[in-house]
């Protein structure tokens, strides 16, 4: 495994790749959501490439840039387990050169839900998936639905932009419990983490009720809602039922694929969790 510390390092080990080439884009501390977008780009690509960059400009000013756990050894090691081939770990003054103003702005699809908590999100998600792109020059890139709207906002970017990648998105990964996997979790005390617990059980319930056959919007969200509310150490952010492709809030008798969805603040970290909840399995 090669680690480029460079852009100009990155291009020429990447030169000697045999395609097609997979990218996984990560802001390191990584674990097993992570490590499944790598071996599903393993088992599809001939050469897989990864890269960890923590993003500043995704970050809000009151948010956790500065504290976001970084733990570079141990991501090396992960990705030589996984079998990547070139890490990509740039210096924040490379991506972002003195005085750079070009950015990617998604639109509609990046103001709602997380877009809406965290103005100005998805333009940073958006502006250094493109220049990771750019870098790369992935035949595909790899992303967790756990990310749902950011899954779709670089879908609508790669399709609007015309760029040549295929945007694969990958199941949530989630530990015994059911808790989804994230780097924000290492922020939880034992007690959040267990109160945190309510998020995908509440998520199950709504799954269960949907497959029960109900379609009624307001009482898909109440489960998960009540779980969450119920728990004296959460601070809910939203739960929502949207539209699965324009996340268009639903209302009344849900007809088409929603995208059920939570962020939740627990202590220091803040949680998202979702599901699909599809009108015909496939
Ligand atoms: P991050 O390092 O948080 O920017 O995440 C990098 C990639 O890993 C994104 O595409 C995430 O959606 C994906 N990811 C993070 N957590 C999980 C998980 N629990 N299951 C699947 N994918 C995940």
């Amino acid at each position: 495994m090669e680690i480029a510390r460079s852009v100009s390092e990155f291009r020429a080990l990447r030169a000697r790749l045999n395609g097609p080439v997979g990218l996984v884009p990560t802001m390191g501390a990584l674990h097993e959501g992570h490590r499944s977008l790598m071996r599903r780009a393993r088992a599809e690509c001939r050469s897989v490439v990864a890269s960890i960059f923590v993003n500043p400009t995704q970050f809000g000013p009151s948010e956790d840039y500065t504290q976001y756990p970084r733990s570079e050894e141990a991501d090396l090691a992960a990705c030589q387990e996984e079998g990547v081939a070139l890490v990509l770990m740039p210096p924040v003054e490379e991506v972002y050169p003195e005085g750079a103003s070009t950015t990617v702005s998604v639109g509609d699809l990046a103001t709602v839900l997380e877009g809406a908590s965290r103005p100005g999100h998805f333009d940073g998600v958006a502006t250094v998936v493109a220049k990771l792109f750019h870098i790369a020059q992935p035949d595909r890139a790899y992303f967790g639905q756990k990310d749902a709207q950011q899954l779709m906002v670089i879908r609508r970017m790669v399709r609007d932009l015309l760029m040549p990648v295929e945007v694969v998105g990958c199941p949530i990964v989630r530990d015994e419990g059911g808790l989804a996997l994230s780097s924000r979790n290492a922020y939880l005390t034992d007690e959040e983490r267990s109160q945190a617990l309510a998020i995908s059980r509440g998520l199950r319930n709504a799954e269960q009720a949907w497959r029960d056959g109900l379609r009624d919007a307001e009482r898909l969200r109440a489960p998960v809602h009540d779980e969450v509310a119920r728990q004296p150490l959460a601070r809910i952010d939203y739960v929502s039922l949207a539209d699965a492709e324009t996340l268009a809030e639903c209302e009344g008798r849900v007809q088409r694929d929603a995208l059920l969805s939570v962020a939740v603040h627990f202590g220091r970290a803040r949680l998202i969790d979702n599901t699909i909840l599809k009108v015909q399995s496939s």
